[in-house]
């Protein structure tokens, strides 16, 4: 008999059990996750007394019921925009506590970003009001120098009489300024006999120039800032998620750049599953369009659909049926099953030989071959494929996808129940500044509409519909 421990990968041969123990087994681990304390990666470091427990642990790309969702928790990402749209900023804040000061003391020393992150009107104001309080602490250091002895003649006041401050502000400021000198006293212009006073212009000039750099940066880059390109990135109102005719639901979006005349560079996607919970727990989603392995960038300059499978790896798949599937468990990795169609990962195995398979049909031919083969050469059952009732390979073969329980309202209560959020993340360069930025866009149980599809909105004449980009029809099978 075969054991398989899913967590080393070892697999052993060891004493063999009645079909009865067998059988229990199966039904122990076809349990839904409240049965078997929510958990979808079940296993507790021991060897494992049932050859088929191990191979059905499924994928640990689930919230678990562990994660209770919050009662009206907000949203991550708000639609705060016209047009369904959002302003790509993360509904998120701070609580310091006694930390208050420390946090400050750290954030200090990115007082750049911090000031860059204001609004421009304050920001440029914080910098206007800084220079102007520069030119009165040297209007003060001018007023000091001018009066410490009467008889030496710097040419700032009239008549023995120590510049005023009006005076002494005006001095200050035409020396930042650098727009040239005309002296209140007149008679010397290079304060030859001054030699306070000529240090105290070398360092407010240089002062000077330091702070117009500063602030010509700050101004250029609030100006420039590329993040406000993702503005006129566009998503769907809604999220569809559907049945195609072969049976894999999908989950899918439209995404489009307004300015589509001069397309972004390197447009990527990103989804996440947020989990509505108190640790917002989330799972990074594979998208099938564009196909994440590849990574080619997006071409949001024609309106794009944005497709992820929900499979037996999917965050978005109910628990109760990710423990009906024949597939090995991710191990943390974060997989999908139309890698394993096409060859590159077969995820669906054996449990008698440990052979793995792309698909259930695959495996299925393989167990029936193998059966006749073993009957031909005389093999005994146990341990062999010949072991295995119908009941069983059904089952082992039997993708998840042709449960008919698993439906459209299925995948809604599943939405509703979870309360999950998912939020996309669109990161590309614009073409103009060569900045980078970030779009973002999210869709809750709100924003699902179940076995539809977007209507097109391009024309035949190259124009884009914006009257139509939300819309929908319905689509696929139930
Ligand atoms: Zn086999």
């Amino acid at each position: 008999m075969i054991e398989h421990d899913a967590l080393s990968g070892e697999v052993k041969r060891v004493q063999h059990e009645t079909k009865t123990d067998r059988t229990d087994a199966v039904a122990r681990d076809m349990k839904t996750p409240q049965d078997n304390d929510g958990d979808d990666f079940h296993h507790d470091g021991n060897v494992r007394k049932y050859p088929l427990s191990g191979w059905f642990s499924g994928s640990r790309n689930s919230f678990g019921s562990w994660l209770q969702p919050v009662e009206d928790a907000p949203r991550l990402v708000k639609r705060d925009l016209k047009y369904h749209q959002s302003s790509s900023k993360f509904n998120i804040r701070n609580i310091h506590g006694d930390n208050k000061w420390t946090m400050i003391t750290i954030f200090s020393g990115d007082w750049f970003h911090i000031i860059l992150r204001q609004h421009t009107i304050l920001s440029v104001g914080l910098m206007m009001g800084a220079w102007v309080t520069f030119i009165i602490f040297f209007a003060v250091i001018y007023m000091y120098i001018d009066k410490q002895d009467e008889r030496v003649k710097c040419g700032l006041g009239f008549d023995d009489v120590p510049i005023q401050f009006h005076g002494a502000f005006a001095f200050s400021l035409e020396t930042c300024t650098t727009v040239g000198y005309g002296l209140p006293g007149d008679q010397f212009s290079f304060f030859e006999n001054c030699p306070g006073l000529q240090t105290a212009i070398f360092f407010q000039m240089m002062f000077s120039m330091l702070f117009n750099a500063c602030l010509l940066a700050v101004v250029f880059a609030r100006i420039s800032r590329a993040e406000a390109r993702a503005l006129q990135f566009l998503f769907t109102d809604k999220a569809c998620i559907r049945r195609e005719s072969n049976g894999q639901f999908t989950f899918e979006f439209k995404v489009y750049d307004h300015d589509s005349k001069y397309p972004i560079i390197g447009a990527q996607i990103q989804l996440y599953a947020v989990h509505c919970s108190s640790s917002r727990n989330y799972i990074p989603m594979r998208t099938f369009q564009p196909d994440d392995a590849f990574k080619p960038p997006l071409l949001p300059s024609i309106p794009t659909t944005i497709i992820h499978h929900i499979d037996a790896y999917s965050p978005l798949l109910p628990p109760s049926f990710r423990k009906k599937n024949n597939v090995i468990p991710s191990m943390g990795l974060n997989m999908r099953e139309i890698d394993s169609h096409t060859g590159s990962a077969d995820i669906i195995p054996c449990p008698i030989c440990g052979c793995m398979f792309g698909t259930y049909d695959r495996l299925k031919c393989h167990i029936i071959y193998s059966r006749i083969t073993e009957e031909h050469d005389e093999y005994q059952v146990e341990g062999t494929h010949q072991e295995l009732t119908e009941e069983e390979i059904d089952t082992l073969t039997t993708s998840p996808l042709s449960d008919r329980s698993l439906s459209l309202q299925a995948m809604k209560n599943f939405w509703e129940d979870s309360k999950m959020e998912v939020v996309v993340v669109v990161i590309g360069t614009d073409p103009l500044t060569s900045g980078s930025f970030q779009a973002m866009h999210s869709y809750n149980c709100e924003n699902i509409v179940y076995g539809r599809s977007f209507k097109s909105d391009c024309t035949h004449d190259n124009k884009v519909n914006l009257g139509q980009f939300h819309e929908t029809y319905p689509f696929g099978s139930d």
